[in-house]
Formats: structure tokens, C-alpha cells, sequence
């Protein structure tokens, strides 16, 4: 039981994380705060908080738990006006999508206080206090990355919430954190946004090309309908590991590129049965897992 959990960014993150831990009754008060008044007030509205204030110290002073929910971009700024603010034993957790840039800037905070970096692997394109829901984080994992220095006592309360939030757990270490999700979350997203781009860009009065997309277009960019600011923080904050996956992107697409060239079908049927077969696995085998996981 959480007796005073602050939720910093009552966002579709923060908020899901409220409405799941309140659905449960694991949790006492909630304090929402942010930028948004009005998103603040919708969040009461929709009983996602019980108190809100765009003051950052005064929503931390009495809170055990502080859950960061915010873009990257903006750690450092509230991590600073946190950190004077918290009170003694405070825990203070984020879910934001890159580990190694959270644990850095987390250690502004006073040494009273314990920092548990999570990311939940759950999310939406939508954004906003009207964008949560309580089943968000249902049996999908959420990822901690503690280190040597992480509080074992702090560390089984935030397992714990979001094992009450619906989450499975598991721990990695930070670096291997971001690498992970640079190649199977990141890219992903930069290929949407940069696909749409390279579509869009071809319209012409005359030629339309997005007027004529249909389920394919649809499925493959549901992404690129993410939050821009948010993204742009996330690859900000992996941009080392991006780097690195945008040239293996690449170079795929160019063995693409030179086996059109060569009207190499061989060369064409191997590339794309090989994705095939890896997609077909990965299904089959996640299907497995879901299955057990219920059993
Ligand atoms: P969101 O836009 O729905 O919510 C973010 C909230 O933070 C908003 O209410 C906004 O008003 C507030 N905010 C923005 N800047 C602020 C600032 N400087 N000070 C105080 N409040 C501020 O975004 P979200 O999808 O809930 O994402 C929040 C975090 O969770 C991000 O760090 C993101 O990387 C991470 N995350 C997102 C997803 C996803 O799929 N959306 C999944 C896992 C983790």
C-alpha cells in the first residue's frame, strides 16, 4: 500500500498507473502535477487524482512515491526542483523510455531519497489525462534497471506497484535496456515517422499518393501518430544506439535497393521470406509465452 503517491505528467502513463493502482486499492492519496491546469483538472474529473497543483514542490513535499511520467526533454528540469522538496525515505520511479539518460539525471537527488528507474512496456499513440485507462499496463512487462547502488527495500516497493498495476517484471541492466528498445521501439518509430515523410512529400496537385494508402500504410504507421515532442526526446536521449540502428535500417534497405537493381528475384525472395520467417516466429513464439503466462 502506497500511503501519498505523486504522479508527475498526469499523462496516458501516469494516469493509467493511477487508475490501475486505484482500481486495486493499493493506493491512499493521489497528487497529480504538471504543466496543464486543465489537464490536471480533467485528470480529478476522471478520478485519476484526488489533488492536483502545477506546483512541483508542493505535490512532492508529502508523497512516498513519486512516479515521473513526463517527456525525457524534461528530467533535469524537474528532477532539480524536486530534489529539495522530497521528504526523507522518499521513492521517487519514472517510466520514461530511455534508462541510462533517467538514472544520469536522477542523481541530482539527495541521498535520503532512492531512485528506481522503470519503463513499462505498454503505451498508445494517444497522449493526455483523457488518453489513460486502467488495463494499460495489463500483462505486459515493465522493465526495472536497477544497479549496485539501487535500495533493495525501494526496489521491492516499485516491483511490487507495478506488479499491482498488472505488469510482469523483470531487471536489466540500463545499458542493455536502451539497446533493446532502441532496436524494437525506437526504430520502429523513426521508420513511421521518416515512411510517412517520404510518401507525404511526393504530393503533388496532380499526384496524391496518401489519398490512395489503405490497411498496409495504416498498420505500418499507427506510430507515427505519437507524440512529436515526446520522440524527439526519446531519440535525443538513445541517440548513440540510434545512430547505430538507423545505419542497420540502411543498409537493408540498400540490399533491397541493389537486388531490384539486378532484377535478382533469388536475391529478393531470400531477403523477405527471411523477414517472414522471423516475424512468423516471433508471433508463434509470444503466442506460447501468453498462453503459459495465463495457464
Ligand atoms: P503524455 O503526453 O500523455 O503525458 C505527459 C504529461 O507530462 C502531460 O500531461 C504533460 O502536460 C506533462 N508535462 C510535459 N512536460 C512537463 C514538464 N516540463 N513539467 C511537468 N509536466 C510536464 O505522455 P506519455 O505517453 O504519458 O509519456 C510519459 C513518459 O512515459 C515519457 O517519458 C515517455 O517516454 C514514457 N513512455 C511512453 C510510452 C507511450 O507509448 N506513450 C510508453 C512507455 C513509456
Amino acid at each position: 500500500m502506497i500511503q501519498t503517491l505523486t504522479i508527475i505528467g498526469v499523462g496516458l502513463i501516469g494516469g493509467s498507473l493511477a487508475l490501475a493502482l486505484k482500481e486495486k486499492g493499493v493506493v491512499g492519496k493521489v497528487i497529480g502535477a504538471g504543466r496543464s491546469e486543465d489537464n490536471l483538472k480533467l485528470a480529478q474529473s476522471l478520478g485519476i487524482v484526488d489533488a492536483w497543483t502545477t506546483s512541483l514542490s508542493d505535490a512532492v513535499k508529502d508523497a512516498d512515491v513519486v512516479l515521473l511520467a513526463v517527456p525525457m526533454g524534461a528530467y533535469e528540469a524537474v528532477l532539480q526542483t524536486i530534489a529539495p522538496a522530497l521528504k526523507e525515505g522518499a521513492i521517487v520511479s519514472d517510466a520514461g523510455s530511455t534508462k541510462q539518460h533517467a538514472m544520469a539525471m536522477a542523481k541530482c537527488l539527495p541521498r535520503s531519497v532512492s531512485f528506481i528507474p522503470a519503463h513499462p512496456l505498454a503505451g498508445t499513440e494517444k497522449s493526455g489525462a483523457d488518453a489513460a485507462f486502467s488495463t494499460l499496463y495489463q500483462d505486459h512487462l515493465c522493465i526495472l534497471t536497477p544497479d549496485e547502488s539501487t535500495d533493495k527495500d525501494a526496489l521491492n516497493t516499485i516491483e511490487s506497484m507495478w506488479q499491482d498495476a498488472g505488469a510482469n517484471v523483470v531487471h536489466m541492466p540500463a545499458d542493455e535496456h536502451d539497446k533493446l528498445l532502441g532496436a524494437v521501439s525506437h526504430l520502429p518509430h523513426l521508420a513511421a515517422f521518416a515512411l510517412v515523410n517520404a510518401v507525404n512529400k511526393q504530393k503533388t496537385d496532380e499526384f496524391d499518393p496518401l489519398s490512395f494508402a489503405a490497411g498496409g500504410f495504416k498498420d505500418f504507421t499507427r506510430i507515427a501518430s505519437s507524440s512529436p515532442e515526446m520522440w524527439r526526446d526519446i531519440t535525443l536521449a538513445n541517440r548513440d544506439v540510434l545512430e547505430e540502428q538507423i545505419d542497420i535500417l540502411m543498409d537493408e534497405l540498400q540490399n533491397i535497393r541493389v537486388a531490384l537493381q539486378a532484377s535478382d528475384k533469388d536475391r529478393l525472395t531470400a531477403l523477405f521470406s527471411s523477414a517472414k520467417d522471423a516475424r512468423d516466429a516471433w508471433l508463434a513464439e509470444r503466442k506460447e509465452r501468453q498462453n503459459k503466462d495465463k495457464a
